[in-house]
């Protein structure tokens, strides 16, 4: 029998659903959805506020989407720890969780696999399978949270998949995630990260909620990105600047540009000078990430290459960061560890 996955449920079409269907009072609600935001109980039986009647119904109604861990890798050097969940009907996806002096954050899946083929990207290589629920994207901050016996600080939708092109399901997760009666994660604790789907950034402003925003730039023209990401053939690069333009607009807020930089490729003081004109005046901070172990074997530009580029992105007034890199020795990439599963 088909049974609703709890975790899909905003707060108010719970309370609905549960008066509708089983009638419970608004307050068991609220007990259920403590026992697994708060508790981390993924199993109405062990709910014991709840009478064994209310549990059962439970049980033969709903179920709360709590995926296997299949493998973990820890970073021996920082801490940085990746997770293979396999999901109810055996697919796989990956999170990581990155340690910082003040906080942790956990970067989620938000697809089994991905359709866009960046070149760099393993999960790219790896073809998609399918959206995942909402349901399923909370599943994992919930379950590292439980394993780790931890709360995560900071969620970003920067695993497998392409967010955007996954938009009532993401969307749905973080109104979740951010719910005072849910996970009660503050909303500008939570990132969207998107290789560019123009029209989505623009929708995503609509949004009442102020999560952030990070766009995979990684090239300063058409010919460069065109090479690195297909999508951009879809999406150019003037295209998806007046969306993040648009999306500004709206919302105020600045965004994010991550650079992947390659060396020989988008290192030069060129590059960085043509992406200092496509920024031109939008609020905005760069992060410039020497590039990950990647199908394409693309290598990383020397340090003083990219403090040079950094430091012409910051003479213009751009907030600049060379990202500090996590997790170099295990399978942190995005697609890596799964890779090794599915081979
Ligand atoms: S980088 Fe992101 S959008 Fe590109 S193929 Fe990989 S998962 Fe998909």
């Amino acid at each position: 029998m088909f049974k609703n996955d709890i975790l899909n449920f905003s707060y108010k079409d719970l309370k609905e659903h549960l008066q509708e269907n089983l009638n419970f009072k608004t307050f068991r609600t609220d007990q259920i959805l403590d026992w697994i935001y708060n508790k981390h109980v993924f199993n109405f039986e062990e709910m014991t506020n709840l009478s064994i009647d209310a549990r059962n119904k439970l049980s033969e109604n709903y179920t709360i989407s709590n995926p296997e861990i299949m493998d973990i890798q820890k970073s021996k050097q920082d801490e940085t720890t990746k997770f293979l969940f396999k999901l109810d009907d055996g697919a796989l996806v990956e999170s990581v969780v990155l340690y910082y002096p003040n906080r942790i954050a956990a970067c989620i899946s938000s697809q089994v696999g991905c359709a866009l083929k960046c070149t760099f990207c393993n999960t790219g290589k790896l073809g998609f399978q399918r959206n995942m629920t909402g349901g399923e994207i909370i599943s994992q901050v919930l379950t590292i949270e439980k394993y780790l016996d931890r709360r995560i600080n900071n969620i970003v939708y920067m695993g497998m998949g392409e967010p955007l092109l996954n938009y009532d399901n993401v969307v749905n997760s973080i109104l979740n995630l951010n719910d005072k009666k849910m996970r009660n994660l503050g909303a500008r604790h939570i990132t969207i990260s998107t290789s560019g789907i123009a029209d989505k950034i623009e929708e995503l402003g609509n949004l009442d909620i102020e999560i952030r925003l990070s766009v995979s730039l990684h090239a300063p023209t058409n010919y460069q990105r065109d090479q690195l990401m297909p999508i951009n053939t879809k999406y150019p690069v003037e295209e998806l600047m007046q969306a993040c333009e648009i999306y500004q607009e709206k919302t105020n807020k600045r965004v994010t540009f991550e650079y992947i930089a390659i060396k020989g490729f988008n290192d030069s003081k060129e590059d960085a000078i043509k992406l200092t004109e496509l920024i031109g005046n939008l609020k905005s901070m760069v992060n410039i990430i020497p590039v990950n172990p990647n199908p394409a074997g693309y290598e990383k530009p020397k340090r003083e290459y990219l403090m040079k580029f950094a430091n012409i992105l910051r003479d213009k007034g751009i907030d600049t960061v060379i990202r500090a890199e996590k997790g170099t020795d295990i399978d942190a990439a995005c697609g890596q560890l799964k890779g090794k599963h599915v081979n």
